[in-house]
């Protein structure tokens, strides 16, 4: 299939660059929004067509838009990043558009062909390239998402289809220096279950997920971890990002993709960083009796989360109720780990051209 030209219909209003440089100083994250959207459309007789980046701005929804109701909808998240030889390149976005394909595929929507994903990427982020920072760890952070638009009530896939890329400048997430973060383990309930969507990047599992991690928050943790809905005893992930043990014998474990688990692109670059730093990487079921009794007889020596946010994230401490206490093992007492460390630094160098990148991972737009 060819994939259709990208028209571009300039933003006759774009933000006064004052007010743009204002945002750019200090953007936190997913407030602020570029002055461009991309967007395309698909329907069972034309395919995809008409894609085009226009003025960001609301789209008008009618009540009965079938997404608005049965959540058939997919997303991703990645980020493009300043280099230093001026050029702009997003990590990995193949992987993204692969992962897309896989989610679409459980959700009934329609394939969207790599090229299309990129193109629009590109053509985005090229089209706002003013709106990528520059200067420690800040980003531009990509989001594609796709979702039924077709105005209609049956329960069925639906015959029309909208793809968009939104983006939106980001500061460092750990701009005071990265710490880390405690998990709450969530035993009432499940992220996903077997033959579930948890492997699909789709909204319904992240509207599960905010219980669970209001509960969290409410034990003082920033994360919840979630087991798997059989045993209960399996270590599966965070509401946003995957797990890593370290070994004291430099080996190191990632619960195996089971099925329930969003497969990361960041949890993938890792596996290929530890290797190179020498490091027997294994993937394997993790119980979660491994974690608490592993952290406490020092087998392991470090915990980790990673994901396209924040990179890797030392994780300090897994809490979890006892009765009507709260019980923790602590891997952690506020200081990153040296291994976590050297493999976030590894990646953060490629991301942000500082460093050959080996694996041609970077895409420049
Ligand atoms: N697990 C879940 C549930 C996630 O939402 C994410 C973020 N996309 C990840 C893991 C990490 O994936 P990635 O490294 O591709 O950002």
């Amino acid at each position: 299939m060819t994939t259709p030209s990208i028209r571009i219909d300039a933003n006759p209003s774009p933000t006064p660059p004052e007010r743009r440089a204002e945002i750019l100083s200090s953007p936190g994250f997913g407030t602020y929004f570029t002055d461009h959207m991309f967007l395309a459309e698909w329907t069972p007789d034309a395919g995809w067509h008409d894609p085009r980046v226009v003025a960001y701005g609301p789209l008008s929804v009618d009540p009965a838009t079938a997404v608005l109701h049965y959540a058939q909808e997919i997303f991703e998240g990645m980020k493009a990043y300043a280099h230093p030889d001026g050029s702009i390149r997003t990590f990995r976005p193949y992987s993204n558009a692969a992962r897309m394909q896989r989610s679409a595929e459980r959700l009934a929507l329609p394939r969207l062909p790599e090229e299309l994903f990129v193109g629009a990427i590109d053509s985005l982020v090229r089209t706002d390239a003013e709106w990528v920072p520059s200067g420690g760890e800040t980003s531009l952070y990509v989001r594609p998402f796709m979702f039924a638009s077709e105005v209609f009530l049956g329960v069925r896939p639906a015959k029309h289809v909208t793809f968009s890329v939104i983006a939106s400048p980001a500061g460092a997430y750990f701009a005071g220096g990265v710490k880390p973060v405690s998990i709450w383990l969530s035993s009432e309930y499940a992220r996903a279950g077997s033959g579930g969507t948890g492997a699909a990047k789709c909204g319904g599992n992240y509207a599960a997920s905010l219980l669970p991690q209001s509960q969290a928050a409410e034990h003082g943790c920033d994360q919840v971890v979630f087991l798997d809905d059989v045993e209960h005893a399996f270590v599966e992930e965070l509401g946003g990002m995957n797990l890593y043990f370290v070994y004291d014998d430099g080996s190191i474990v990632t619960p195996a993709l089971s099925g329930s688990i969003l497969e990361g692109i960041t949890r993938e670059s890792v596996m290929t960083l530890a290797a190179d730093l020498g490091h027997e990487i294994i993937e394997r079921r993790f119980g979660i009796d491994e974690w608490r009794e592993g952290v406490r007889d020092g087998r392991i020596t470090e915990v980790f989360a990673c994901g396209t946010a924040a990179v890797l994230t030392p994780v300090g401490a897994l809490k979890w109720a006892d009765g009507d206490d709260v019980a923790e093992a602590r891997s952690s007492d506020g200081e990153a780990g040296k291994v976590t460390m050297a493999i976030r630094e590894a990646l953060v160098d490629i991301q942000y051209g500082r460093a050959d990148d080996r694996h041609d991972w970077m895409h420049t737009v």
